[in-house]
């Protein structure tokens, strides 16, 4: 049966295919004693539920195989089974009901996770990774022990993109499905400015969160649609929905194809006012395909990244080959390296125990990226002196995260000239005048700009923060996901001040949250004096296209006066119609 459901639109394009569970939540399950007498029938219960399954696989293993699938599927479908089949997963899981008199279901996941925390440990990333599979081979295995229904049969998919469908990932598991080649990408929880979004956005693929029930509703292998500028996956379609939407998708990739012309056009408004469009990434390899779309520069280098999924933190050596990857892509471009902003949803296991805001009851409030940094002066030091000597071999901007005190600019200058320092001392090659900017992304910092344009060379708006704390609304909770406006006054307010003050003292303003890379609000941003967007790769074009048909000179007054309302709805219509 076909049914729909609707979630927060992140990346555009549509996707046909078929489903790929992965989980990532915590299997939830009662837990009780059985019976002396009841444990035979207990461990009887697990076998058959574990046989229920090996069938299962075999059936999806020969439904693959008579219709030709693609090698993942089939590459899938053997690595559960033999999962499965392990002893080292069922008999401790046997041994634990036996000993300790408890259901399978609990056994079962009490084993799974002791086996996760051990592929944890392993050295070989991708080994590490396998820990997902067993996560949802335990599933299966789960959901025969709880008796859940067997859902009506439907159509499924043997080839096609492979759409993942997840309850929640956090940005670095999302990171890791940048190798593989997915087609879509679906998560229940999440809101379009979640750093898991920002991440899934950069793969340049459809995706859609904050589905809600997505990860309950589909099962692998279904057939499905992802629009993902409408926010809408459909589950099960018929052949004329499908018809459809083929059509749509080639259609989309046309458009796609043409706006590719565009990559080497000047952007330039019809008034012939410059504007700067700088690529944000997250890995060296991203700045590939920031060239491919002709990309002036990099706006935002969310340095972070390279601190996700590993155990151990990057040497000063491997930092400073990163950077000086980027740098080399874009040589004579600017290369806008942001220091590390760790904490809040943004996790690196090498730095657990050590702040970095997961252990805080609020994180997003917590000690996050300049905070901890300043709390962890070697580290910081580390990375700055891998920054500054990067910076020698190109044009390389430096820039601090979530700076609300003067205090944090003057306690970074004295940091980088120390790591300057120490580089003289070992005579290592630097750039000595290194540009130094904040990101203005916390109120206070837009309120009160004056100092920081005394002490900076350059400031970036990071929107997606600024609306976070702006409004008190959680970037990553779904709940409250609605209340995240860009367009509510007081946001543009404080863009419209900063835009305003940099021009005034001469200070280069650039905007490298999302609403930079959303091409609604281009209009608005032209018209509010801005003229460098960063924005990922995949939205350049589009928004490139948006500044060749604007007027500046025509949207400027019609922006101030529109900036003058104080109703959101209001403010929405005009803007729509800029
Ligand atoms: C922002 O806050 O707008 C920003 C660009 O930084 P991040 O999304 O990495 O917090
Ligand atoms: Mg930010």
């Amino acid at each position: 049966m076909t049914f729909s459901l609707h979630g927060l639109a992140v990346s555009g394009g549509i996707a046909i295919g078929r489903a790929q569970l992965i989980s990532h939540a915590l299997l939830e399950v009662a837990q009780y004693q059985v019976r002396e007498k009841d444990v035979g029938g207990e461990l009887q219960r697990l076998d058959e539920a574990i046989a229920a399954v090996a069938a299962e696989l075999n059936a999806l293993r020969a439904e693959a195989r008579n219709a030709g699938s693609p090698g993942e599927l089939a590459a899938f479908v053997d690595l559960h089974a033999m999962i499965l089949a392990d002893p080292a997963l069922t008999d401790g899981v046997r041994a634990l009901i036996a000993e300790r008199r408890c259901n399978a279901e609990w056994a079962l996941v009490q084993q799974m996770q002791e086996a996760m925390a051990q592929f944890d440990t392993f050295e070989d990333a991708y080994l590490r990774e396998r820990k997902h599979d067993i996560e949802q081979v335990v599933e299966r295995v789960l959901r025969i022990l709880q008796g859940k229904p067997k859902r009506v049969a439907r159509r499924k998919a043997t080839e096609g993109d492979l759409i993942v469908v997840a309850n929640d990932l956090s940005p670095a598991d999302t990171l890791q499905f940048k190798t593989l080649k997915i087609g879509g990408f679906v998560t229940d929880m999440g809101s379009a400015t979640s750093h898991t979004a920002i991440v899934a956005r950069s793969f340049d693929i459809p995706a859609v969160v904050g589905m809600r029930e997505a990860r309950a509703l589909i099962q692998d292998d279904d057939v499905l649609i992802l629009d993902g500028a409408r926010g809408v996956l459909i589950v099960d379609p018929d052949a004329r929905i499908l018809d459809e939407y083929r059509l749509r998708k080639t259609t989309l990739e046309l458009e796609r194809s043409k706006r590719m012309r565009l990559k080497t056009a000047r952007s330039v408004t019809l008034d012939g006012e410059k504007v700067s469009l700088e690529a944000n990434i997250e890995l060296p390899p991203d700045a590939e395909r920031a060239k491919e779309v002709g990309a002036e520069g990099i706006g935002l280098f969310r340095t972070e990244f390279l601190f996700m999924n590993r155990d151990e933190l990057p040497t000063e050596d491997e930092q400073f080959e990163a950077y000086r990857q980027v740098v080399k892509s874009f040589p004579g471009k600017p290369v806008t390296i942001r220091t590390l902003d760790i904490g809040a949803d943004k996790e690196a296991r090498a730095l657990r125990g050590r702040g970095g805001g997961y252990a805080s009851s609020n994180p997003a409030l917590g000690l996050r990226a300049i905070r901890f940094c300043l709390t962890e002066p070697q580290l910081f030091l580390t990375q700055l002196r891998a920054v500054l000597r990067a910076a020698h071999y190109g044009r390389v901007r430096l820039l601090i995260p979530m700076l609300a005190h003067v205090q944090q600019i003057e306690q970074t200058l004295a940091l980088i000239e120390q790591a300057k320092a120490q580089l003289r001392a070992t005579r290592c090659k630097f750039d000595e005048d290194i540009e130094l900017g904040g990101m203005i992304e916390i109120p206070a910092a837009a309120l009160m700009l004056g100092p920081f344009l005394r002490r900076l060379d350059f400031l970036s708006i990071g929107s997606n923060d600024l609306i976070q704390y702006t409004l008190a609304v959680d970037r990553a909770d779904s709940s409250v996901a609605h209340l995240y406006d860009p367009l509510h006054p007081a946001v543009l307010f404080l863009i419209g001040k900063t835009l305003q003050a940099g021009r005034q003292a001469g200070v280069p303003v650039a905007l490298c949250g999302e609403m930079a890379g959303d091409p609604k609000l281009t209009r608005l941003l032209l018209g509010m004096g801005l003229r460098q967007f960063s924005m990922h790769p995949a939205q350049l074009l589009e928004i490139k296209q948006e500044i060749l048909m604007a007027d500046s000179s025509r949207l400027g007054p019609l922006v101030t006066r529109l900036l003058k309302l104080d109703e959101p709805e209001k403010m929405r219509e005009l803007i729509a119609r800029l």
